[in-house]
C-alpha cells in the first residue's frame, strides 16, 4: 500500500495496434490526471502501426523496447520483452504496470513486473473463449494474465463471472466497460480525411460498403478461402464496394489478395488510420473481421458483423444479435455475406445498435480501481 500522498507512478506497457488504441484513453486519462504520473513503454511488437495511433492521440511513449523483427517467433518476443522491460521496471520503479488484453507483449509485461513484485492492473481482464488453441497464442495468454494480475478490470459481467468462476477474489475484480469504446467514439465524429483518395470518392452516400479485415494466426490457412470469398461477392454485387486494408503480415498479404486482383469494386489499402478506419466502419454496410476490437466496436455503429472464426470470446454482441460467427469455409462466407446483401429483412434484424461493450466512461472506472488499490482511498 502507497502511504505518503504523493502521485502513483502508474506505467503502461504496450505492443500492438489493438493494445495502441485500447490502453491510448488511460494513458491520456493518466496525463491529465494530478494522482498519477504516467509512464509510457512500448514494446514495438508491431512497428508502422503501433506508431500510427500513439500519433494520432498524441501520445510520446518514454521508452521503446523495439522487439519488433520480420519473422520473431513468439518466444523470442516474449524473451526480449522480459529482458528489455526489467531494467526499466528496476529504474523507474512504479507503482503499478497497467498490461492490455492478451498479446504476447501484455503477458510478458505482466510477467517482468511480478519478477519485481510491481502490481499488475489487467485491461480488459475475464475474456475466454474455452480453447486454449483458439486463438492462438491469446487465449493462453489473458489466462496466465490472470494469474499474475493484482487488479482485474472485466470490460463486461460475462468476464466477470469467468473469472469468479476461475476462483478469482471478487473483491479484485471491477466491470469497468471496454475502453475500446472510449476510443471509438472520441474519434469517429471527427470526420477525419482519407489518406488514399479512392476510399475519398466511396464517401458518396448510397455506395454499399463490405469492409473486410483478416489477421488472425489461426486463419493463416484459410487465407486463401477467405480471399476466393471476398473476389466472388465482388463479382456476385457488383454495385457493392469492397475495401480491405490489408494487414501488414506478408503471410495474410499473399494468401488473401492474388484473388482480388483485376476486380473494379474491390479496393485494397495499407493499414488505415485508427481515425480513417473509424469513419470507415461507419460508412459501411456489413463487415467481414475476424478482428476482436472490430467485433466489439461496430455493434455500437449498429452495423452487422460476420465473424470468421469458428468461436469467439466475445459472445455479448452475438447475444444481442449484430455478430454472427461464420467460420472460414469459402461457400459458407459467400452464403451468409450475400443474405445480407440480398434480403433487406435479414440486414434489418441484425443491423441494430448495441452497446454491451461499454458506455465510452472505462477510463474514469479503471483510474479510480488503480488509486483504490495502490491507496486504500
Ligand atoms: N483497425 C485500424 N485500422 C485498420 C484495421 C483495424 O485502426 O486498418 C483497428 C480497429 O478499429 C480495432 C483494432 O484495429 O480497434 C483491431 O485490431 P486487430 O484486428 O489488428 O486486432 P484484434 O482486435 O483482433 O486483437
Amino acid at each position: 500500500m502507497v502511504e505518503e500522498s504523493r502521485a502513483l507512478k502508474v506505467m503502461t506497457v504496450y505492443g500492438t495496434r489493438p493494445e495502441a488504441i485500447k490502453v491510448a484513453p488511460v494513458v491520456l486519462g493518466l496525463e491529465a490526471d494530478d494522482r498519477f504520473e504516467s509512464v509510457a513503454v512500448v514494446t514495438g511488437q508491431h512497428r508502422e502501426m503501433l506508431d500510427q495511433v500513439n500519433e494520432l492521440f498524441g501520445i510520446t511513449p518514454d521508452f521503446d523496447l523495439d522487439v519488433f523483427e520480420h519473422g520473431s517467433s513468439l518466444s523470442t518476443i516474449v524473451a526480449r520483452v522480459l529482458e528489455r522491460l526489467d531494467p526499466i521496471l528496476v529504474s523507474e520503479a512504479p507503482d503499478a504496470v497497467i498490461v492490455q488484453g492478451d498479446t504476447s507483449t501484455s503477458t510478458a509485461a505482466a510477467l517482468a513486473a511480478f519478477h519485481r513484485q510491481i502490481p499488475v492492473m489487467h485491461l480488459e481482464a475475464g475474456l475466454r473463449s474455452g480453447n486454449i488453441d483458439s486463438p492462438f497464442p491469446e487465449e493462453a495468454n489473458r489466462q496466465v494474465t490472470t494469474r499474475l494480475a493484482a487488479l482485474h478490470l472485466a470490460p463486461t459481467t460475462t468476464s466477470r463471472d469467468n473469472l469468479l468462476v476461475e476462483n478469482v477474489d471478487p473483491a479484485l475484480v471491477l466491470v469497468t466497460g471496454n475502453t475500446v469504446i472510449d476510443a471509438l467514439l472520441t474519434t469517429v465524429d471527427k470526420h477525419v480525411p482519407f489518406t488514399d483518395p479512392q476510399l475519398e470518392a466511396l464517401s458518396d452516400p448510397g455506395a454499399r460498403i463490405l469492409l473486410v479485415t483478416t489477421h488472425r494466426r489461426e486463419n493463416w490457412d484459410h487465407m486463401g478461402a477467405i480471399g476466393r470469398a471476398v473476389a466472388r461477392l465482388a463479382r456476385q454485387f457488383p454495385d457493392v464496394q469492397v475495401v480491405l486494408p490489408a494487414h501488414r503480415n506478408p503471410i495474410v498479404r499473399e494468401a488473401v489478395l492474388p484473388p482480388l486482383a483485376g476486380l473494379d469494386n474491390v479496393t485494397v489499402v495499407e493499414p488505415l488510420a485508427y481515425g480513417e478506419f473509424t469513419r470507415m466502419l461507419a460508412m459501411s454496410s456489413v463487415i467481414l473481421t475476424d478482428s476482436g476490437g472490430v467485433q466489439e466496436e461496430a455493434p455500437s455503429l449498429a452495423k452487422p458483423v460476420l465473424v470468421l472464426r469458428e468461436n469467439t470470446e466475445r459472445p455479448e454482441a452475438m447475444e444481442a444479435g449484430t455478430v454472427r460467427l461464420i467460420g472460414t469455409d469459402e461457400q459458407r462466407i459467400v452464403d451468409e455475406v450475400s443474405r445480407l446483401l440480398a434480403d433487406d429483412a435479414a440486414y434489418a434484424e441484425m443491423a441494430n445498435a448495441t452497446n454491451p461493450y461499454g458506455d465510452g466512461h472505462a477510463t474514469p472506472r479503471i483510474l479510480d480501481a488503480i488509486e483504490k488499490l495502490l491507496t486504500g482511498r
